[in-house]
């Protein structure tokens, strides 16, 4: 029997970022240069496929620093949402050689929270609770510094010490639109208020968002491929489905895929989380493949320039003078 036609649409950009790519490869380096195991403290990147393939090469993932053995001098690596001030200080108590993969975006969010506080504001931060980077960005500052909002109605409900002293910063994943509203509300309410230089939430989760704003409207159904814990990835099915595709859902491995979704389908976007590899989504592509009569076109440019400097310990010697 034929099979049925599908068109699929892959969104540009999509997928891994540079803060994700070079926390990826601080534990691989780390683990070259040092030996197994490499102590990571979190999942690196919310993504279970690169943590279990990290964990076949010798990583050992715990959620605290007390989880590792005193006497060890293998190397600990923080993941990149960041951690709180009080970690990197437990391991220099605790004289343990560490490296940090948080993402210099995540880390410019910090230098802007501990220089509104050093300046005397109170500092509203925009975020998810529970979420690792906002407990990182929070456990920067003692606690009562900093106040989450995490909706308009928070923002509409929140009342600072004083309004002439106030500052936001905001997680980087965060949906662009969501956070606008919020903005505006705090701008409305407090129109004294510091706002970040330059946007908190970072080119990655902007570039993805808007990736699926185009294709959204044009197609059937969406997969966004990444993980229930990846703030981006389930930012993007939410973003997708405003844009006018209700049937958009994540999807964590081919396997997993559950077909009953896709009845009567016959355009499909597909993107990734900024944590979700480019192999998950071929397998997700080729697991189509075997049921529809395929034909794939990209939507958008997959181009990204940004890239990090990887912590000095990890970076290759110069070469010698000619
Ligand atoms: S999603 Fe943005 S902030 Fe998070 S690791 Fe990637 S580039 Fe950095």
């Amino acid at each position: 029997m034929a099979k049925p036609k599908l068109d699929i649409v892959l969104c540009a950009p999509r997928g891994f970022c540079a803060g994700v790519d070079r926390a990826i490869q601080i534990v691989e380096l780390a683990l070259e240069k040092y030996g197994a195991p490499v102590y990571v403290r979190h999942a690196i990147v919310h993504n279970k496929y690169v943590v279990d393939g990290l964990r076949r090469k010798g990583a050992v993932f715990v959620e605290e620093l007390d989880e590792i053995p005193e006497s060890t001098t293998a190397p600990v690596v923080f993941s990149a949402h960041g951690v709180p001030k009080a970690v990197p200080a437990e391991a220099k108590a605790k004289n343990m050689f560490f490296l940090d993969a948080t993402c210099p975006l995540v880390s410019k969010v910090h230098i802007e929270a501990n220089r509104h506080f050093a300046e005397g504001r109170e500092i509203v931060l925009i975020g998810h609770a529970g979420h690792v980077e906002v407990i990182g960005t929070m456990g920067q500052l003692p606690p009562g510094a900093v106040t989450l909002v995490q909706t308009v109605a928070d923002a509409e409900a929140f009342t600072p010490r004083d309004p002439a002293q106030l500052a936001f910063v905001t997680q980087t994943t965060l949906s662009v639109d969501d956070t606008h509203e919020i903005v505006e509300t705090l701008r409305r309410r407090f129109p004294a208020i510091a706002m970040p230089h330059k946007e908190d939430i970072c080119y990655a989760t902007t570039n993805r968002q808007e990736a699926v704003k185009r294709v959204a409207p044009d197609v059937d159904a969406m997969i966004v491929v990444g993980a229930p814990e990846s703030s981006n990835s389930v930012r993007l099915v939410e973003v997708a489905q405003r844009a006018g595709c209700p049937r958009a859902m994540l999807v964590e491995r081919a396997s997993l895929i559950d077909w009953s979704k896709f009845e009567g389908v016959s355009r499909l976007g597909v993107t990734a989380g900024a944590s979700a590899p480019e192999t998950l989504v071929d397998e997700v592509i080729e697991a189509f493949a075997e049921r529809y009569e395929i034909s794939v076109t990209a939507s958008g440019q997959q181009r990204e320039t940004i890239v990090f400097n990887l912590p000095r310990d990890l970076r290759a010697p110069a070469a010698p003078a000619a």
